[in-house]
């Protein structure tokens, strides 16, 4: 028997969250960004969640050959464009619309032989400071390109730095606005934080939105929200099983470096998952865990492929917890329990965008 963890991809979680992103953003078409393989879902399994979908967004040639190869035949954006010239050869090849984002592009483009020219989405620096044309120099980029034969459709976007946080997004809106106002072609602006948060304001006026991580059921600005909040269903679970019991005498510890003491008597379950299966290894005593669907906490330091936990819970719910108990390290138990990835992230210092992404490739994983 293989070992006993194992990943899911919930095809009604993905069709459920893209739908959250068309209501928050009524007027716009919607980019579901799978960059990163999905954030780690898979292309392949979550494209059947995903399909409905005005366009994918994503930064690699490759995972852009995997959704021709799904049968898509909709719009694909490379969000970070062209790394080196022949990439353009592919972009033809497969339809592919890019991002501009520097001169070095521009050049590639101007040496690209084709007689289909090909749809660029212009990227403004409106702050964040990594891609992009500076807003001076934006002008004279839009009008560069507009002036290769190599070229179509021309339009814009920019990406906030702060739609999740205290600073938002009025000022690099702001900034946007000032100087693409007077210029022709469709604009994209928001990720799943301002998607959420700032769809409502009339000023982000956008043909297109980007949604990533909202899509995967992980709300764009934990804590101050969580995903229940923005209607937002686990599109993945990572599930194990326990693999053993200890009960622990008072001053008995647990685990690498005895970092957990027992105060008294206790029962400890030991769980088949580690960091070596995309589990933070940084999740302290106390990370929440589903076993059979009740709610308990990690103990002790996690390990290269156990962890452990705390039973307690589970004799008060009179649920006799025990070798191969169903445990959920993140998303849905069987039972209908919801342990968010935000949750756990949180508790190692870190986003659920990191987890997700770091799901490890000994993970069996499949669609459900
Ligand atoms: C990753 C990415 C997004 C999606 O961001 P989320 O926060 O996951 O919604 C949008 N736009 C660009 C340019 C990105 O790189």
């Amino acid at each position: 028997m293989p070992r006993p963890i194992h990943a899911t991809v919930h095809t009604d979680a993905l069709h459920h969250n893209l739908n959250r992103a068309r209501a928050a953003a009524p007027d716009a078409r919607v980019w579901a960004v799978v960059k990163a393989d999905a954030y780690g879902h898979g292309i392949a399994r979550a494209f059947e969640g995903l399909r409905g979908a005005d366009g994918f967004a994503l930064l690699d040639l490759a995972e852009a050959q995997v959704l021709r190869d799904l049968g898509w035949r909709g719009p694909i954006l490379l969000l970070e464009g062209v790394f080196e010239q022949r990439d353009l050869e592919l972009c033809s090849r497969l339809d592919l619309w890019h991002a501009v984002h520097c001169e070095q592009q521009i050049d590639m483009l101007s040496q690209h032989k084709t007689n289909v020219p090909q749809r660029v989405f212009l990227k403004m620096n409106s702050g964040m400071n990594r891609l992009g044309f500076a807003p001076h120099s934006y002008r004279s980029a839009w009008t560069r390109l507009n002036a290769l034969p190599q070229v179509d459709e021309i339009s814009h976007m920019a990406h906030f730095s702060d739609a999740d946080g205290p600073k938002g997004i009025a000022q690099q809106m702001a900034v946007f606005q000032q100087h693409t106002q007077d210029l022709p072609g469709e604009r994209s602006l928001s990720n799943s934080a301002a998607i959420l948060r700032h769809a409502q304001g009339a000023e982000v006026r956008a043909d297109w939105v980007r949604a990533g991580i909202s899509l995967y059921g992980s709300a764009p600005d934990h804590p101050e929200h969580d995903a229940a909040h923005w209607g937002l269903l686990p599109a993945m679970t990572l599930a194990s099983r326990l693999i053993a019991t200890q009960t622990l005498a008072a001053g008995d510890s647990v685990g690498y470096g005895s970092s957990f003491v027992a105060p008294g008597p206790m029962r400890v379950g030991v769980v088949a998952c580690g960091y070596a299966d995309g589990y933070p290894r940084l999740c302290p005593t106390g990370t929440p865990i589903l076993v059979d669907g009740v709610r308990t906490r990690t103990l002790g330091r996690v390990s290269m492929d156990m962890l452990c936990v705390d039973l307690t819970p589970l004799q008060q719910a009179g649920i006799p917890a025990g070798f191969g108990s169903e445990v959920t390290l993140w998303g849905r138990a069987s039972k209908g329990a919801v342990l968010s990835i935000d949750e756990v992230a949180h508790a190692a210092g870190t986003l659920g965008y990191e987890l997700m992404c770091a799901l490890a490739a000994r993970v069996t994983t499949r669609v459900g």
